[in-house]
């Protein structure tokens, strides 16, 4: 079966095409040869998610799943949650999202955080939608070169290393996107069962 994942971002599909089993063939948006923008202007990680996968199944007529991710860093309630990518500015850049918050905790002693992950995923009529979490604490510098985004400054709980740090197959068994994908493909599994 093909699906396509709704993401510009080749990481995203990398982590995620070593999760998938083989029946099913990811498609990124790459080899469908889009390169619009994909609006992400709900005020929700559902809404926009939901928008993308839309955009997508509506142009192509594919079954499609897209994400939205945000950290939510709790001294700063909740920010930059949905507008993570756009932290410090419309160019989406990962290393002035990162000094903006570390300077924005510089003054905080609770530094917990947590990422959180929705799939949108356009199967059927209805939307279906999956939530993955990890808790974890915004470091004091950035460590680690692996992953992407705010990876170096977070740790997730129980571990020493941040995500930049640890291997992108320990990020997947342990990270928010990898745990919403594991329910998507719960899902996908059962859809499949008999066909
Ligand atoms: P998006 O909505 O998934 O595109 O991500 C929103 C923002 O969160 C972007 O700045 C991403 O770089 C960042 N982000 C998303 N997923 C991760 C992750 O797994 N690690 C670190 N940053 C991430």
């Amino acid at each position: 079966m093909q699906l396509v994942f709704a993401t510009h971002n080749q990481n995203k599909v990398d982590e995620v095409k070593k999760l998938l089993p083989a029946h099913i063939h990811l498609i990124s948006l790459v080899e469908l040869g889009c390169t619009d923008e994909i609006p992400e202007t709900a005020p929700t990680l559902e809404g926009n998610a939901k928008l993308k996968a839309d955009y997508i199944s509506q142009k192509y007529a594919l079954p499609c799943f897209a994400d939205d991710t945000g950290l939510l860093v709790d001294a700063l309630n909740g920010a930059p949650g949905v507008f993570s990518a756009r932290y410090a500015g419309q160019h989406k850049n990962a290393d002035d999202n990162m000094n903006k918050l570390l300077a924005q905790l510089a003054t905080k002693t609770n530094r917990r955080a947590r990422f959180k992950t929705v799939i949108a995923l356009n199967l059927t009529a209805v939307t279906q939608f999956f939530i993955g979490t990890v808790e974890g604490s915004i470091t004091e510098e950035k460590k680690g070169t692996e992953g992407f985004g705010y990876d170096p400054i977070f740790k997730p709980l129980g571990f020493d290393s941040t995500f930049a740090e640890l291997s992108t197959e320990t990020k997947n068994r342990i990270g928010h996107r990898g745990k919403a994908m594991e329910q998507l493909l719960t899902y996908l599994n059962n859809a499949f069962l008999d066909k």
